[in-house]
């Protein structure tokens, strides 16, 4: 039998072994995308870990995974921090979509899709929000209407993510339209490559995020791609939110992601703005500030351990609403302390104005982290699952 001791002595040999230096450090990390070319480095990285079955270590060896427990996946994660290496591969198709048709799919689906998934051989876009469904998701109208073999996808989904770049989307379509609302709603998985989906981007005032709105028209999804069983979209859908925001809080094991911490370099940058008096940040509120957050900081790291610590499943249910928005939050308070440190250096906008480089990626870095509290669900909708679904209180 291997032991913890042997499982994390032959993954650090490996590692030490197939990590190349440019999949070290920041970089870039692949989403899987067919239209965005990988660096040599990164390329070599991504197939040796899909290899190894690295990509997705939880996932079953025969779908692309390693089929981990989760601590041998802790030690992994651990391991990987410790030579630096970046996650080869992460997206919507390792983090949401895959671990959902892990739950959800049949077995066909299963062998077919996740060691697309695994492989990083397409990007995913998530088509949820519409122009009259954000927050009501149960009120989306994108209609699918069944014709032989095949469901015809008409409809417009807003803010989709990186759907220029992405090879497939899944979407929540309405498949029954006479039902109740929430009962009338099924999941397809559409490929984009296909003259029914155009795909519009949607500029931001940070320039940060690859928005757009997607467009079907006429689009068409075999009927064997629909996952969960028709009109019972709102189970799954749901449930892949869940894997969503344990993403956004590093607590989803099912994933590539989970667990994973970038180390804070918030208090030299601030001590640079501030400056140091006896060893100390000098400022008296900003010095507060910084110990209060790097406090909340660590207690948001010791939650996030023992939520996946917890976990009877791949990723946790209503917890995930809980840790998503308190992480988001943390976040969100670092970036405005930064801004507070910074001073007159946070009015620029861009270098022109006499700012560097890094003043102007970290305003505009504050400006697209308001987002975090939007995305995947707004803070008050997780407010409302949290009373419901996690204290129990009446509606
Ligand atoms: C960075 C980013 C990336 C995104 N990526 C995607 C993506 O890839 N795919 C996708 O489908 N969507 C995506 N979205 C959309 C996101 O899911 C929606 O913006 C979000 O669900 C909110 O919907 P909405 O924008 O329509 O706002 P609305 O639902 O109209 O909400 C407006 C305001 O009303 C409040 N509100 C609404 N209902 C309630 C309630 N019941 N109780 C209390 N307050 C309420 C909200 O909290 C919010 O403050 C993304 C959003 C962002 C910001």
């Amino acid at each position: 039998m291997v032991t913890l001791e042997d499982f994390r002595a032959e993954t650090r040999a490996w590692l030490e072994q197939n990590c190349p230096d440019g999949a070290k450090g920041p970089g870039q990390t692949p989403l899987g995308s067919k239209s965005i070319e990988l660096e040599p480095d990164v390329r070599t990285w991504l197939d040796r870990m899909a290899n190894k079955g690295w990509t997705v270590p939880t996932w079953p060896v025969e779908y692309g995974g390693a089929a981990l427990n989760n601590d041998e996946y802790k030690i992994l994660i651990e391991e990987l921090k410790r030579v630096g290496a970046r996650t080869p591969l992460t997206g919507r198709g390792v983090n949401y979509i895959g671990p959902t048709i892990l739950e959800f799919g049949t077995d066909e689906q299963k062998a077919r899709w996740l060691p697309i998934c695994a492989r990083g051989d397409g990007a995913w876009a998530m088509g949820y929000s519409e122009p009259g469904a954000g927050s009501d998701l149960a009120s989306l109208s994108t209609k699918a209407v069944k014709e032989g073999d095949n469901y015809i996808i008409n409809g417009r989904k807003t803010w989709t993510s990186d759907a220029v770049d992405s090879d497939y989307i899944f979407v929540l379509v309405r498949t029954s339209p006479d039902k109740p609302k929430h009962e009338g709603i099924s999941l397809v998985l559409v490929d984009m490559h296909q003259q029914g989906v155009t795909v519009n981007p949607i500029a931001l005032i940070s320039g940060a995020s690859p928005f757009c709105e997607t467009l079907f028209e006429d689009a068409i999804v075999p009927v064997t791609d629909l996952i969960g069983g028709v009109d019972r979209g709102w189970t799954v859908g749901k449930r892949l939110l869940q894997f969503e925001r344990s993403t956004h809080a590093g607590i989803n094991i099912s994933g590539s992601q989970g667990g994973r911490n970038e180390e804070s370099q918030l208090p030299e940058l601030v001590a640079h703005y501030v400056g140091k008096a006896d060893g100390r940040i000098a400022e008296a509120s900003i010095r507060t500030w910084l110990t209060r957050h790097d406090m909340n900081t660590h207690a948001q790291r010791i939650t996030q351990r023992r939520a996946i610590a917890e976990l009877q499943s791949r990723a946790p249910g209503f917890t995930s609403s809980a840790v998503k928005l308190t992480n988001a939050l943390n976040i969100q308070d670092g970036d405005e302390l930064l801004m507070a440190a910074m001073g007159n250096s946070a009015y620029h906008w861009d270098t022109d104005s006499g700012a560097s480089e890094k003043e102007v990626a970290a305003v505009k870095k504050w400006l697209y982290q308001k987002s975090l509290t939007i995305a995947g669900g707004t803070k008050e909708v997780q407010l409302n699952i949290i009373a419901k679904r996690v204290l129990g209180l009446p509606d």
